[in-house]
Order: structure tokens, then sequence, then C-alpha cells
């Protein structure tokens, strides 16, 4: 595995594979990585005749408020695990190489970015979409890889791609979980012993949405609220929201149908953590 830490070296890489025609597959992470990420990177292995995969730490996607500081890093432990599903290319950039100024010019994403986490997270969505654009011109990659775990990240990614014709293929991947049904997530690891059991709560309850919808129940309201119970009831949590929603637009939707994504998003102690389920 090659690592990088400069565009340039990056681009010189890149374009050896181009010119033998390689196709490159490209997984976009913040590092701390774990067996989400390891299924993207394994499902652009078995696609791709070359993988490369980037940790970096957007600043730009972070609020003033949140979790940039004590985000988890840990390079050593992300190298051996790209090693370890045969990523041919590792771009490291440090904050300098990414935004040696803060970039002047950014993507603004629209209606799509002023609902659920948008709404939470002011800014957020846009920051997202102005890293992965830049992270899709320097690796320019045949498909890049995102999970179904950030369902409205991949919306914004999804449409930004077709409103700029972007030449890249978006592939999204199935949420992984840890056997107790909680998406497995960087984040997981600020919660304490009570909070890490609290937390099997979101999947439960999204489940439970899904399970109305499979027992017939058409009502948006109804399946909102059969995950809403769960949360609210007996975990005592308050979420921010438990919305049902079109998977495009991530508008809420008349009637509850097949493909449709529940989404929450819970805070469990100090710790924000959001799951999705497609009906
Ligand atoms: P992050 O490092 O959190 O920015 O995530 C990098 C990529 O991994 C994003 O496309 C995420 O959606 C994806 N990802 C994170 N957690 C999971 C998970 N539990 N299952 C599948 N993909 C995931």
């Amino acid at each position: 595995m090659l690592e990088v830490a400069s565009s340039a070296e990056l681009r010189s890489a890149t374009d050896a594979a181009g010119q033998r025609g390689a196709g490159i597959g490209f997984v976009p992470t913040m590092g701390a990585l774990h067996a989400g990420h390891r299924a993207l990177l394994a499902r652009a292995r078995a696609e791709n005749d070359v993988v490369v995969a980037s940790v970096f730490v957007n600043p730009l996607q972070f609020g003033p408020a949140e979790d940039l500081a004590r985000y988890p890093r840990d390079r050593g432990a992300d190298l051996a695990v790209l090693a370890a599903e045969g990523v041919d290319l590792a771009f490291l950039p440090d904050e300098r190489e990414m935004w040696p100024a803060p970039p002047e010019v950014r993507l603004q994403v629209g209606g799509l970015a002023d609902r659920l986490e948008g709404l939470a997270r002011p800014g957020h969505l846009d920051g997202v979409a102005t890293v992965v654009a830049k992270l899709l011109h320097l690796v320019g990659p045949a498909r890049a890889y995102f999970g179904q775990k950030d369902a409205q990240q991949l919306a914004v990614i999804r449409r930004m791609v077709d409103d700029l014709a972007f030449p890249n293929q978006i592939v999204a991947c199935p949420t992984v979980r840890e056997p107790d049904g909680l998406a497995v997530s960087s984040r997981n690891a600020y919660l304490s012993a009570p909070e890490r059991r609290l937390a099997t709560v979101l999947y439960r309850a999204l489940s439970a949405g899904r399970d109305a919808f499979r027992a017939g129940r058409r009502d948006p309201a109804a399946v909102e609220a059969a995950a809403r119970d769960l949360l609210e009831g007996p975990a005592g949590l308050q979420p921010d929201y438990v919305a049902l929603v079109d998977p495009a637009t991530f508008e809420p939707v008349k009637q509850a149908e097949a493909g449709q994504v529940l989404a929450t998003a819970v805070r469990v102690g100090r710790t924000r953590l959001i799951d999705n389920v497609i009906l």
C-alpha cells in the first residue's frame, strides 16, 4: 500500500493507474476505521482494479460546538485496516494540504439540507458536499462508495453528482451493525457502558417502525409513532427527529411505501447518534 499526504503525489499515482487503464474505486473516510468502513473497502476492492481510500477529518463539516477536537484519530490503526482490506493507495492529507486557506468558493446544498440533519447541524451537509467534491476531483474514481448509515449525506452526494455532472458513479453500501443492532460508528467510542446499552434502542425503535409498515400501516405518523414510542417510552430519550422521508429528497411522505427511509437522531448522554432503516 502506497501512503501519500499531498495532492501532487496522489495525482501522479492515480495518473499512472489511469494510463494503465485501471478503474479506480474510492472510499472517503474520516478515519477511526471500523467494520462499516471495512465493508465499503471490501466492496471497492471487489469491484475495482485500484482502490484509493482517504482519511481526513474535515473541519468544514463540523459546527463550532461539535466534536472536531475530540473526534477519534488513530493513524496507525487506520493504516493497518486499510492495508488489511487491500487498499492500493491511502491518501492522508493534513488540514493545510486540503484547505491551505478556508475555501472561498463552497458548495451550498438546497432544500435537501433544510431538513433533519441539515436543520440539526447547520452547514454540515454543505461542508460534506464541498470536501467530497474536492476529493472526487483529486482522486478521479470510476466509483465512490458511501454508507447507507448516513442516508441524507448519501442523498446529497447523489444529487451533487447529478446536478453538477460529476463523472463518478456513487455506490451505496448497507449499514453494518453490531450483533445487538447498534449501527457501527466512530462516535460509539464516546458512549459509557450504560449509554452503550441504552443506544441499542435506536435500531429496535426503527425496526418497530418498519414492522408497523410490514403489518400494513401506511400512515407515516403511525410508522413514526411506533419508533418514537420505544425511544421516548421505556428508554426516556428525546429524539431530535423520527421521520419517514423520501430517500432522494428527504421530504416527508404522504403515504408509507417500500424504499422510503425511516431516520432518527438521538442524543445519548453527550453523544448524538443517527440511524435509519429502509422500509
Ligand atoms: P465517516 O468516516 O464517518 O465519514 O464515514 C465514512 C463512510 O463510511 C461514509 O460513507 C459512511 O456512511 C460510512 N459508514 C459509517 N458507518 C457505517 C456503517 N455502520 N455501515 C456502513 N457504512 C458506514
